[in-house]
This record gives C-alpha cells, structure tokens and sequence, in this order.
C-alpha cells in the first residue's frame, strides 16, 4: 500500500509544498517544531533512509541543503537542524528544523499550530527562495 508520503507527492492528499525535482520532494510539517520545519523525502518508496542508494543518499543531501538555506533566509534562526527519525511514516525523510538552541530539535517538544493560510504564507516564502 502507499505511504501517505507517496500520495502527498502524486498530489493524492493535499500539502505545504516546498519545492520538487524529479527524485525528491519537500513540504512542511504538519505538526513543526518550529516554523519553516520541512520534510525531505524520496519520490522512491523506501521505508529506511539507508535503504537508498549511496547515489540517492548524496542527491537527497544535495537537495535538502538547498531546501535548508532557502528555510534559514525566510524563518529567524540560527541554524537548521537535520534530523532522520522515521519511526511514524514509513517512507524515509529527512527533517529540517529551523534551531535557535540543541532543546529545539527535540521531538517530546510541544508542536506549533499554525493555520492553513499561515501554512502557506511559510511555504511560498520558502519557494521564493529557491
Ligand atoms: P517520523 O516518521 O517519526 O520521522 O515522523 C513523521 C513526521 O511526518 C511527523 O513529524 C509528522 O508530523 C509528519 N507528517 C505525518 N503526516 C503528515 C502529512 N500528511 N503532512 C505533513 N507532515 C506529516
């Protein structure tokens, strides 16, 4: 069956779009950290991280570092941290969190609620920077 990740990518369930090439996708978080926290995932459907290529390993870095400074220029923070948890969705992803501090990047933390046009405002930021 498909992750809801795969069918956030084929456009079957709506999200905050990020930005998309033809291996990999980004949105944001529905339940962020912080605002700007995004999610990096394979289009490829793989539940671990390492389960990819070492090509694909590189690539998605190389993508979620160009995600990651386009989220530092539009959400105050010091830096963004990386994080790869994968324990709820079983289709690999990378977090990036936008950090102020190391008890930012806790995932026991309270998430932020924002509203749908909030949610988007953060997303077209982010795209415009990319
Ligand atoms: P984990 O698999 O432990 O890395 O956590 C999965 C992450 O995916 C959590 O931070 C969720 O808030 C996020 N998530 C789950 N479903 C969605 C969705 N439909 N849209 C955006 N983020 C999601």
């Amino acid at each position: 069956m498909a992750t809801v990740f795969s069918k956030i990518i084929k456009g079957e369930i709506p999200c905050y779009k990020v930005a998309e090439n033809d291996k990999f996708f980004a949105f944001l978080d529905i339940n962020p950290l912080s605002k700007g926290h995004t999610l990096v995932v394979p289009k490829q459907e793989v539940d671990y991280i390492y389960d990819l290529d070492d090509k694909s390993i590189a690539e998605i870095h190389v993508f979620a570092k160009k995600v990651a400074l386009a989220i530092e220029k539009t959400c105050e923070c010091n830096r963004i941290g990386i994080a790869v948890i994968g324990l709820e969705v079983p289709h690999a992803h990378i977090h990036l969190v936008p950090i102020n501090s190391i008890g930012d990047l806790n995932f026991a933390n309270p998430k932020i609620r924002f509203t749908p046009e909030e949610f988007n405002e953060i997303a077209k930021n982010i795209r415009a920077e990319i």
